[in-house]
């Protein structure tokens, strides 16, 4: 230890007195700089005694103060450039809000509303109607329920119909959804007994039919949202489960996971169950996420009968799964592109599932340009894009990729990664890959600067 070293360390008063420091002081408060600045002397303190270090001077010591401030305060969750041409990218955020989606969460954040109040009686109201009357038109359902997640409206509808009693699923529907999300735990939370039948590549009618006993609450179909039984397979459709369950009184819960309200096989894409189709094969309950498909925010969506819902909504863990103000003023305006008929154009999801090849390639061609303006080597490969967040799994759509080939694709991916605004890319063939499909004209020349400037890390 050195006593001379310990010597040069100043006090907390004299650090303060720093230029650099004062600056950082109107910024963040007295009170975190004098925090901050205890904790970094304390630090050098430590380091000289036990590691014989060096006092660092005093621009140094107001620069390391500085620095600690600025992470101290930014927040953990960041904006980041999606370049994975991954358009629902689950760890990425999902969906995208359209520009009315994100204005009514404004609007709904920034002023008083009638979340809970009747304007026209004057009297307290219910937050359960607000979006309803889109949902029972664009569905054809008798009553809608908006709460937290999907899987929140999953474990509703178990509990609140088949608590303590049975439900039947086959068990090829005994699906993970990631997340921790597996439909058999879901059922053991509810306090739903299980009841598997078939095999796990082929259900028929018949094995629902011989497991329906007195003990029996419901029948569950659930979509396979993120994997595709293909061979000898058979599972039994929607229509035949409601005839069924009519027969004996019991309701059907048709979990759709994505659900979309467009035809998803007019972009190229194998047909994915509409939450229309649903409602129309009479199924009780029909649920699905808000921020999958749908392009709205992370909500769970059930619709169906008139006396299910209302069920659900007398049930108390509804108050403990209710949404917010904001997510309830985003999904009414992202149901009303759907009644205008302007998703493809305004809902983000659809907009990026709907670009056309060609401006996909003209887009990854101008970047190829402007990255061998400032001497990055850069290439156009013809690529894939995928719809991801566990639905369509396996499908493709066609784009045109922004390829580095001659740079050194991991050390590359992590220099994005941790830059000003973090980029996520792709690896593919060995090659660092950006797809134009994810990433918004707003974000390019962002983009482009921090290609450039990972680049330059590299020392290649
Ligand atoms: C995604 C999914 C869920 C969970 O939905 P969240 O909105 O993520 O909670 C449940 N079931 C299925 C079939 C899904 O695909």
């Amino acid at each position: 230890m050195s006593t001379a070293e310990l010597r040069k360390l100043p006090s907390i008063d004299r650090l303060l007195q720093e230029e650099a420091v004062a600056g950082a002081r109107a910024q963040f408060g007295q009170e975190l700089t004098v925090q901050t600045a205890r904790e970094l002397l304390d630090t050098v303190r430590t380091d000289i005694v036990a590691q014989d270090a060096t006092c660092p001077d005093l621009p140094e010591l107001a620069g390391r103060l500085v620095a600690q401030l600025h992470l101290t305060a930014r927040p953990t969750l960041r904006p980041v450039i999606n370049a994975t041409g991954v358009i629902i990218h689950t760890n990425l955020g999902r969906a995208l809000l359209s520009d009315a989606a994100r204005a009514a969460m404004d609007a709904a954040g920034a002023g008083y509303s009638n979340l809970e109040y009747d304007l026209e009686e004057g009297q307290r109201g219910s937050r359960y109607v607000h979006a309803v009357a889109l949902l029972q038109r664009l569905t054809g359902a008798e009553d809608a329920l908006v709460v937290n997640n999907n899987a929140a409206a999953v474990l509703l509808c178990l509990m609140a119909l088949a608590r303590d009693r049975g439900v039947i699923i086959s068990r090829g529907q005994l699906v993970e959804i990631g997340g921790g999300f597996r439909i058999p735990e879901v059922l053991q939370t509810s306090g739903a007994r299980l009841v598997e039948v078939g095999s796990t590549n082929r259900t028929h009618l018949a094995d629902y039919h011989d497991a329906i006993g007195p003990d029996i609450a419901a029948l569950l179909r659930v979509h396979s949202s993120n994997f595709r039984q293909v061979g000898f397979t058979a599972e039994v459709s929607l229509a035949d489960l409601v005839v069924l369950g009519r027969k004996h009184g019991l309701p059907v819960i048709d979990d759709l996971g994505s659900g979309t309200l467009l035809d998803t096989s007019l972009y190229g894409l194998t047909y994915e169950p509409r939450v229309q189709d649903s409602v129309r094969a009479g199924a009780t309950l029909v649920t699905f996420s808000g921020d999958k498909l749908l392009g709205g925010p992370q909500a769970g969506i059930i619709v169906g009968s008139s006396e299910a819902i209302a069920r659900l909504r007398h049930y108390p863990l509804t108050r403990a799964l209710r949404v917010d103000k904001t997510t309830l003023a985003a999904l009414a305006a992202t149901l009303v592109h759907y009644l205008r008929g302007e998703a493809t154009s305004k809902i983000p999801v659809w907009r990026m599932i709907a670009t056309p090849r060609d401006a996909l390639e003209a887009r990854a061609q101008s970047w190829a340009m402007a990255l061998r303006d400032r001497g990055v080597a850069a290439e156009v490969w013809a690529g894939e894009s995928t719809v991801g967040g566990g639905s369509l799994p396996g499908e493709t759509l066609p784009t045109s990729l922004l390829a580095l080939p001659s740079l050194p694709a991991d050390r590359m991916a992590n220099a994005l990664r941790n830059g000003d605004t973090p980029v996520i890319a792709r690896i593919t063939q060995d090659a660092l890959v950006l797809d134009p499909r994810t990433v918004a004209t707003a974000e390019e020349q962002t983009l482009l600067r921090q290609v450039i400037w990972a680049a330059g890390t590299l020392d290649v």
